[in-house]
């Protein structure tokens, strides 16, 4: 069988990048993290001092500075990192205040629009394993596998908080824990492209398997299509 696209989606924390990057390496695929392409976005919104106010985030200030976006992709030492306007800002992405901010700016019809129609364009020589919300619903909803993962908000809460303790941060459990079920609330009640299990998705919920108990599942899923 020809190369095909594979469509990831899932809450947050629950593990969808290492998963969709190590099915990239297997597979011999491009990998895409759109959540990345959010942050990205999310970023500039902060760096311009864009405020959230009684009404939340102002989107017509959001989609006013989408034409000054560039969002893209540099390998650096074999790994992607997500550029903005051409700069590295892998590390600045990486926090709690981006992922809040990319959670509230993906609610925007006219910012997903934008990002959707570019990982569109990736798609369109197949071989690439895409991971985000949507990927399966609007962005491919003819993908040839989409997974769909799951795990309790307990063991991502962990999951979360173990990357930021090794990234140098100091969080606190119940914060964290707080901020995973608040982001899964707005993921999955936003009115544009709300975070759902598309019909045709396998659901893998990873919450008592091991990294490679995982892996082998979705080698052979995606080992169906070889
Ligand atoms: O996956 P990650 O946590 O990096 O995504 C950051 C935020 O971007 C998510 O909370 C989600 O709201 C948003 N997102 C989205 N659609 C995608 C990928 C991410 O709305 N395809």
């Amino acid at each position: 069988m020809g190369k095909i696209i594979v469509a990831i989606d899932g809450y947050s924390s629950c593990g969808k990048s290492t998963i969709a990057k190590a099915l990239a390496k297997y597979a011999g695929y491009t990998y895409v993290d759109t959540g990345a392409m959010y942050r990205a976005i999310g970023l500039y919104t902060l760096r311009k001092g864009l405020q959230v106010t009684g009404d939340g985030l102002r989107a017509e200030e959001v989609i006013a500075l989408l034409p000054q976006v560039q969002v893209g992709f540099v390998q650096v030492d074999g790994a992607q990192h997500v550029t903005l306007n051409g700069e590295d800002v892998e590390s600045q992405i990486r926090t709690l205040e981006a992922g809040n901010r990319a959670s509230q700016i993906s609610q925007i019809k006219e910012v997903r629009a934008f990002l959707v129609a570019q990982q569109q364009k990736m798609g369109e020589a197949k071989g690439i394993v895409m991971d985000g919300r949507d990927i399966g619903t609007v962005v491919f909803p003819k993908a040839e596998l989409k997974l769909f993962l799951t795990a309790t908000p307990e063991v991502r809460a962990q999951r979360r908080y173990d990357e930021l303790v090794e990234k140098g941060e100091k969080p606190d459990f119940a914060e964290v824990l707080a901020d995973v079920n608040d982001r899964d609330y707005r993921d999955t009640h936003r009115a544009e492209s709300p975070l759902r299990q598309a019909e045709d998705a396998i659901v893998v919920d990873n919450s008592n398997m091991t990294p490679d108990e995982q892996m082998q599942v979705i080698y052979d899923y995606f080992d169906r299509f070889k």
